[in-house]
């Protein structure tokens, strides 16, 4: 990825918590991703616990080396907060009673009818020549400060504080700095292995334009291909060989491609099962109620999911979706045969368009050489055939439910495609 020119940048995430096993410094992950939008690269990103000297150094190193510092946390009441006198002393400034500050904190407590605290007190000091950034969700207020060519920011830690202050007040200033830019498209795949879907796209590669970018990335059930272009100025030339790129890999990954505008695969086979008018009752075994999970999360699901029965034991599969007992008897319940009569029976019970089922072994134990753990089947039904697939998934107990499911949604997904609208 391209840089904006002479604006090298850096994160401190500031916060003793951070280097626990305990927190996540996830707030540089949402910086980062944001800088990136605006052609902003990242060169260096530090976390560094609540103490005064190690602070210190870090805000003195980031100013010998980057033009751009924005640290986060550390900007609260209490005595373990000190990112405010660190980056002070650090640049040889004093710190300043701010009576603005002062009263929105005072009035903040007001609302709620309650004195302000002593301690707060302390948040009413900035750095002298700071640029106050109010902070609309918390007491601690965010500092802009420019010192010679270096920009330095101090935001407040909580996500739901940072999150809105960087929108508001940050992104404008640094939208104004430079003129860069990141597009960014992610296309989500199944159905093909990583190194499938390489041997297919590698062609590609050598046609990127050096402003555009392809990374892939694998997890379980789902694939992605991640496209960038940076530019400056106009986007539409850079939105053009966004679109030829997409267009190029979609050329190349077919039907695989379940998401382009970020859907998860519940939502891609729930706006199917909407515009084909169709219905969906599902039956399931080892994967506990996830494939129903999944598509109840997805808003407005009811107009089309009718019915998910969870029939974990032989005599449930029996008695709620009517599957013979012999045919259990015979086949086992992990088999083709039983998967197919799972997505008929609850499709037939449901009265529903389509019945799709899933029935195998989640493991860690309950396996044979024959059947081994991560062998499922997975059943759909219609009201003119049933069709079953056998599948084995690698993983623990929760990665194989939820291949499962995504199998089982995936294959559905495929029907619904070539449907007749
Ligand atoms: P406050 O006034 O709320 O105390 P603050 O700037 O002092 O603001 P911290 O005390 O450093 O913030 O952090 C408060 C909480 O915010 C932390 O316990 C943590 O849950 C969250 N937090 C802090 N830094 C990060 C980070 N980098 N990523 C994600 N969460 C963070």
């Amino acid at each position: 990825m391209k840089r904006t020119a002479d604006l090298k940048t850096e994160i401190l995430a500031v916060g003793t918590e951070l280097l626990t096993p305990y927190f996540q410094d996830t707030n540089s992950l949402f910086l980062i991703e944001r800088l990136n939008d605006l052609g902003i690269v990242v060169a260096f990103k530090t976390i560094v616990a609540d103490d005064h000297e190690d602070l210190m150094g870090c805000f003195r190193t980031a100013m010998k080396r980057s033009r751009l510092i924005i640290s986060m946390g550390g900007l609260g009441p209490t005595e373990d907060d000190r990112t405010r006198e660190a980056a002070a002393e650090a640049l040889g400034r004093k710190l300043v009673f701010d009576k603005t500050v002062s009263r929105s904190i005072r009035e903040r407590f007001r609302r709620r009818g309650v004195r302000m605290p002593s301690s707060n007190r302390k948040q009413c000091y900035v750095i002298d020549g700071a640029e106050v950034l109010t902070n609309p969700n918390g007491t601690a207020p965010g500092l802009w400060i420019t010192s010679g060519s270096i920009r330095l920011v101090l935001l407040p830690g909580p996500p739901h504080e940072l999150k809105p202050m960087f929108e508001k007040d940050i992104w404008p200033r640094l939208r104004a700095i430079g003129s860069g830019f990141t597009l960014r498209r992610v296309l989500k795949i199944t159905g093909m292995s990583e190194s499938l879907m390489e041997d297919r796209i590698r062609a590609v590669y050598p046609k990127l334009p050096p402003e555009a970018d392809i990374t892939t990335l694998a997890y379980p059930g789902e694939l992605q291909v991640r496209l960038s272009v940076t530019g400056a100025g106009d986007p539409t030339s850079s939105e053009t060989v966004l679109g030829t790129l997409e267009k190029l890999i979609l050329k190349k990954l077919g039907e695989n491609v379940y998401s382009r505008t970020g859907e998860t695969m519940e939502e891609a086979v729930g706006a199917l099962l909407r515009s084909r008018g169709r219905t969906l009752a599902c039956a399931e075994s080892c994967s506990g109620g996830l494939l129903s999970h999944r598509l109840t999360n997805v808003p407005g699901s009811s107009s089309y999911f009718l019915e998910g029965v969870i029939s974990y034991g032989n005599t449930s599969k029996n008695r709620l979706l009517g599957v013979p007992l012999s045919l259990i008897r015979e086949h086992g319940a992990v088999s083709g045969p039983v998967a197919e009569a799972m997505a008929l029976g609850v499709m037939r019970r449901a009265g529903s368009d389509y019945g799709l089922s899933i029935t195998g072994i989640a493991g860690p134990e309950g396996g044979t050489a024959a059947k081994p753990v991560g062998l499922v089947y997975t059943g759909l039904a219609w009201r003119s055939g049933a069709a079953v697939e056998k599948n084995v998934f690698f993983g623990r107990r929760e990665i194989v439910k939820f291949q499962s499911t995504q199998k089982a949604l995936d294959v559905l997904r495929r029907r619904l495609m070539e449907e007749e609208i």
